[in-house]
């Protein structure tokens, strides 16, 4: 285990930032949409609270050019996009956030891998940050995520200190800055950690959110709770484009002025052209679309790979214009539970 002041923070930053890409949380300024952009010296960061878009698009960014078709001469040839080599290091990431990536790893690294993806988590170091002052909206305890403890170093903040300790192989590539800036200790943090453990578990969101429900598609699906729930839904897709979770995304084709670039971005089940086909749109109705999204997380994504597709960030909760969030549908289905028992 590392320890130092938190004036030396900055110091430690600069120092990883000296051999690796480094990105940290930032806001600029109030009202401002926080996120993680590359460290600058004496920049200031965001270190309070969750940003508003997480650590996803910086494994699965909103856009990027897959592939190049070119015509050169009469001949046709096709260019990947190139792996980028190097370790980013990415520092403050939340638990849930950390959690959301292990989602898109049953997605992008079942065969066939998506090699884009790949790279980025090979070449990925995460260090976590304790949430000290979870939000009310929070609820990843519910989710069984230890917001004290997560990524390849866990760094929790004490009321002077910042402690790192080293969980994986790839954590252990930072050992030289550590070195150059901490010192290492056998202090027992244990009884921080689950203060915040304690702490995130009482959030009124997850209390709200303990009872998951716990039932098959057939008994969930035709509930007529679902017209209430998304009466008020407008299709905005704000609740995908934030979740740590979701990854869907379309592909197109543009021309250039040697042939063709193919990019992908991301996509939402909440958009009416979802998915559209020339057979025509498989959900007709915002009702369906919005059912969709809520059974994919509780339901099918638990019942295909074993886990929930939700982690419980709550940033749907907070950023939701129509407030018809995770929350509401965690709060119905559970009633829906009890009708049925
Ligand atoms: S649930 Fe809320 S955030 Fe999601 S699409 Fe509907 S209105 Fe937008
Ligand atoms: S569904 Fe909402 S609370 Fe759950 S991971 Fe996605 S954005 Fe976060």
């Amino acid at each position: 285990m590392y320890k130092c002041s938190k004036e030396s923070l900055g110091a430690l930053l600069s120092a990883i930032n000296e051999k690796y890409a480094l990105y940290v949380p930032k806001k600029h300024g109030e009202g401002s949409v926080s996120s993680f952009e590359a460290y600058g010296d004496g920049e200031n960061m965001y270190l309070s609270g969750i940003t508003d878009r997480g650590i996803k698009e910086l494994f699965f960014p909103q856009c990027e050019e897959i592939a190049r078709f070119v015509t050169a001469n009469g001949a046709f040839g096709v260019k990947e996009t190139a792996v980028k080599s190097g370790y980013n290091v990415i520092f403050g990431a939340r638990a849930c956030d950390i959690k959301g990536l292990q989602t898109l790893d049953l997605v992008f690294l079942a065969e066939p891998e998506d090699r884009l993806y790949k790279s980025r988590r090979e070449a990925g170091i995460v260090v976590s940050l304790s949430c000290g002052e979870p939000s009310e909206t929070c609820f990843c305890t519910c989710f069984g995520v230890d917001p004290s403890k997560s990524g390849d170093i866990a760094a929790i903040g004490t009321d002077g200190a910042y402690y790192f300790e080293i969980l994986t192989e790839k954590g252990r590539l930072l050992i030289p800055e550590l070195s150059s800036v901490c010192k290492t200790t056998d202090d027992d943090i244990e009884a921080e950690r689950d203060k915040i453990r304690a702490k995130a578990a009482l959030m009124p969101a997850a209390l709200a959110a303990k009872d998951l429900p716990d039932k098959k598609t057939d008994e969930l699906f035709d509930l007529p709770v679902w017209d209430k729930l998304s009466a008020h839904c407008l299709g905005c897709g704000t609740c995908t484009y934030l979740c740590p979770t979701c990854q869907c995304y379309d592909i197109k084709d543009s021309k250039t002025a040697d042939g063709a670039a193919r990019c992908r971005f991301w996509d939402s089940c909440m958009y009416s052209d979802f998915t559209k086909m020339s057979a025509g749109q498989p959900r007709l109705t915002q009702k369906e679309r919005y059912r969709q999204r809520f059974m994919h997380k509780l339901v099918y994504f638990k019942e295909n790979q074993g886990i929930y597709g939700c982690v419980g960030c709550g940033r749907c909760v907070r950023k939701c214009p129509a407030s018809a969030h995770m929350i509401k549908v965690i709060k119905e289905l559970g009633k829906a539970d009890e009708r049925h028992t």
